[in-house]
């Protein structure tokens, strides 16, 4: 970065840190990935000189003939790789897409049924400290103590009592399928509207490992960042009767400018994923986190559910004696990154959990496979099940060989 390290060292610097952070640590955190050079090229580009208020062939600026290729682009792409009526690539992060969405179907103090924080759903879907939660009347459901799986027959009952106008599936931490057929023939039953938000799972969805919301869903949103590893960004899909009501709702309701920049990238990142070689990445996600989850049930953990589906894990560490607080602590000084995350029905605050979320995406971009998995987890046993300084530096030995094997961005 020659111009960058001549005007701001500082910032420079501090850049320098964290890639060479990404680079020296394992990233489990189930929520992020690595983007592809040509994702990182887009998202550094002039576009973001561009004002372009509007949507494509109908700017409230001049000059945008180019950007409204490059928005096009993603618009159609999106819709091809989803089989989705309508995109709308311009929500600036995956919150922004959840508010959209309701700021177009929904008036304030209406009800809307959500997944519960506290068992796995999104602060947007009607957590009392967002936005999403003060504006509307949120009703949650949750998962059942016993399997950790979401008890469908509890969100019937809930829909029916609370008569939601929408319903919302879709989750932050949840280990297991989706039943979207379930979920819409409950909205059906009582008249709501339907709404994924498939921001964890999108990259199976495109790959076809998990099943596409998009036939049951009234409205489907997501991050681009996460298993879909693109830019920072959000995106919605919709049927076509609600493209005007949804593309009104982000702008002029919700945001001002779009970031072109970022749209270019989220353009790149829907052409790689339409190529083959993204769903044997996805596939090798989904083996990688089945493998991680048996090498670390072998080893004594307790994973909400027993187990996953896709991506992500979440380990109940009451039997280890561990907060989430000091597991994330103690795995961070081995240079393993993860977040502690509330278990369903945890006695702890969310401050301090119970558990950690463990997902293999970033992972698996650098190529790490079945074996570094087993690898990966007893790095995680060593520094979990004890405290003394030798075997966090085996766990930190694991992370340093596997580091070197599978470099990132070379
Ligand atoms: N929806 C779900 C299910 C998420 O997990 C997240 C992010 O973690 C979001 C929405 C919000 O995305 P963003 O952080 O881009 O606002």
């Amino acid at each position: 970065w020659q111009h960058l390290n001549k005007i701001d060292p500082e910032v420079a610097a501090a850049i320098e840190r964290e890639e060479n952070r990404q680079k020296k640590n394992i990233e489990l955190i189930a929520s992020e990935n690595f983007v592809s050079p040509a994702v990182m090229e887009a998202t550094g580009t002039v576009l973001t000189n561009k004002y372009a208020e509007g949507y494509p062939g109908k700017r409230y600026y001049g000059g945008c003939e180019f950007v409204d290729e490059v928005e096009a682009m993603a618009i159609e792409r999106a819709k091809a790789l989803f089989g989705a009526d309508h995109a709308n690539v311009q929500p600036h992060s995956g919150a922004n897409a959840n508010l959209g969405v309701y700021f177009a179907c929904l008036n304030p103090g209406d009800t809307v049924l959500g997944m519960n924080l506290a068992h796995g759903g999104h602060l947007t879907h009607g957590s009392p400290v967002n936005l999403s939660g003060k504006y509307y009347n949120f009703v949650s459901y949750g998962v059942e103590e016993h399997t950790g799986m979401i008890d469908y027959d509890e969100v019937a009952r809930l829909a029916r009592e609370s008569q939601p106008k929408l319903i919302v599936a879709g989750a932050s931490a949840y280990p297991r399928t989706l039943d979207f057929a379930r979920f819409r023939a409950i909205a059906d039953e009582v008249g709501a509207l339907f709404m994924v938000d498939m921001a964890h799972i999108a990259g199976l969805v495109a790959a076809g490992l998990h099943p596409n919301p998009i036939p049951y869903a009234d409205f489907v949103t997501t991050t681009t960042h996460k298993t879909l590893r693109g830019p920072r960004g959000g995106l919605i899909l919709c049927k076509e009767e609600w493209k005007a009501k949804i593309d009104k709702a982000i702008f002029p309701g919700l945001q001002g400018g779009p970031l072109m920049h970022v749209i270019a990238a989220k353009a790149v990142a829907f052409k790689e994923a339409m190529d083959p070689s993204f769903k044997t990445y996805q596939q090798q996600i989904v083996k990688n986190a089945a493998i991680l989850a048996q090498n670390l049930t072998a080893r004594g953990f307790n994973l909400v559910s027993g187990g996953t589906d896709n991506h992500l894990m979440l380990l109940d560490l009451r039997n280890k004696e561990l907060t989430g607080k000091e597991a994330e602590h103690r795995l961070d000084a081995a240079g393993i990154t993860v977040n502690k995350n509330s278990i369903p029905f945890d006695p702890q605050s969310p401050f301090v959990t119970s558990g950690i979320r463990i997902g293999t995406p970033a992972a698996t971009t650098r190529g790490m496979d079945e074996a570094a998995m087993a690898k990966i987890a007893e790095a995680i046993d060593y520094c979990l099940s004890d405290s003394a300084e030798a075997s966090q530096q085996k766990a930190q030995a694991i992370v340093d060989e596997l580091c070197e094997k599978f470099p990132l961005y070379q």
